[in-house]
């Protein structure tokens, strides 16, 4: 199975021309990694700038795009929101759904769920993203990290978690956190054992959180994990290239 290699630029660069910079050179290395699929994310305003996809209008060698978010609702008045069928005419493959930073910003296990719904019935890929804000010695972050993967996908058919990816990311290890640090490859492989025992399904399992070349091979080989979720570092072309390399091994 390909490792999956998700880009997530959050509201960064800020200009298309950076954007397209950053992305043409990730995209003549990817293209010639063939176990590896290398996903970015964009912000929405510069989605149609890189079509591929699901309309199959590019070349096969350019990367997947996802989207960071969609809204619930399929369509409406809705100020500010984008749906499913435009991430999709705009030849979105992945969407990210219940990132921390959006979790943070008032999005509760309530609406994520409605999106996730949303986004698997429209045929989207979900990244669901899941993880602790702090580690504690007795374990409760495993309970808590289980609870947001129930409320997430309560009553989330059977028939869609083929298009289902969980990615882990322990809130204090994002890079943009104070005195943020990477988790380490035991404690996540014990973190993917979880999850894939929680769910009882062959879900890839991602991780998320400081990821840079130093650490990725760990995450990805020690840990097992099916991928990687990256912040930071992939706005930086030559370390996230070195990434997807080490992905390909
Ligand atoms: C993220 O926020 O999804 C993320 C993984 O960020 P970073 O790699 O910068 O920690």
């Amino acid at each position: 199975m390909k490792k999956l290699i998700i880009a997530n630029w959050k509201m960064n660069p800020n200009s298309l021309n950076e954007a397209k910079r950053i992305f043409n050179k990730i995209k003549i290395a990817a293209g010639k990694l063939k176990k590896v699929e290398t996903v970015i994310c964009p912000p929405f305003v510069y989605l149609s700038a890189f079509p591929r996809g699901v309309l199959g209008k590019l070349s096969k060698d350019s990367p997947w795009i996802g989207a960071q978010d969609v809204f619930c609702e399929e369509r409406g008045a809705y100020t500010g929101e984008i749906s499913v069928s435009m991430l999709k005419d705009a030849g979105v493959k992945y969407v990210i759904v219940g990132h921390s930073e959006r979790r943070e910003m008032g999005e509760t296990d309530e609406i994520i769920n409605k999106k996730i719904k949303t986004a698997l019935k429209a045929g989207l890929k979900v990244v669901f993203c899941v993880g602790e804000k702090k580690r504690d010695g007795e374990e409760k972050y495993l309970n808590f990290t289980r609870e947001q993967i129930n409320k997430g996908l309560k009553s989330v058919p059977q028939k869609f978690f083929k298009n289902l990816i969980i990615a882990y990311e322990p809130v204090w290890a994002i890079s943009s956190q104070k005195k943020a640090r990477a988790d380490n490859p035991e404690s996540a492989l014990k973190m993917a054992v979880f999850i894939k025992r929680t769910l009882l399904q062959k879900i890839p399992v991602l991780y998320g959180g400081s990821v840079s070349p130093e650490n990725a091979a760990g995450f990805l080989f020690k840990a097992g994990m099916n991928g990687l979720l990256v912040g930071g570092q992939s706005l930086i072309p030559e370390n996230f290239i070195k990434i997807l390399k080490i992905a390909n091994r």
